[in-house]
């Protein structure tokens, strides 16, 4: 028997998890994670946002600062059926390690965008 959440193997006659109380399945029913889904445990979320571009934009300015961050879009949550990440539609995620360099480079180009608005005389409302 193993554990579809945590991976670990049981001896027959158990039947749920001693680390998190998940249903055991015997071992041929299980079937490895694939490789891309990430234990989201290691990652936070530093921005969320309805513009894929804003989130490409925030994500590459993260990584010229050698900061690794992915996107998690509504389309990954679907598909890895993770309906507890919430419904803000588009997630970007950096390394726990990483969230306070990450914060502040995001601050300072949200801040760049309100001078720039404010220079172009546009306002949100
Ligand atoms: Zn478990």
């Amino acid at each position: 028997m193993i554990c579809p959440n945590c991976e670990a193997e049981y001896v027959e006659g158990i039947t749920t998890c001693s680390d998190c109380g998940t249903t055991l399945i015997p071992n041929d029913q299980f079937v490895k994670k694939p490789d891309e889904v990430i234990s989201l445990e290691d990652w936070v979320v530093v921005h969320s946002t309805q513009d894929i571009i804003e989130a490409e934009m925030l994500k590459s300015n993260l990584s010229g600062a050698g900061i690794n961050a992915f996107i998690f879009s509504k389309e990954d949550r679907m598909r890895l059926n993770l309906s507890y990440v919430g419904s803000a539609p588009i997630k970007l995620f950096v390394r726990v390690e990483n969230y306070d360099d990450a914060m502040q480079i995001i601050n300072q180009i949200n801040n760049e965008e309100i001078k720039d608005d404010e220079a172009d005389g546009k306002t949100d409302e």
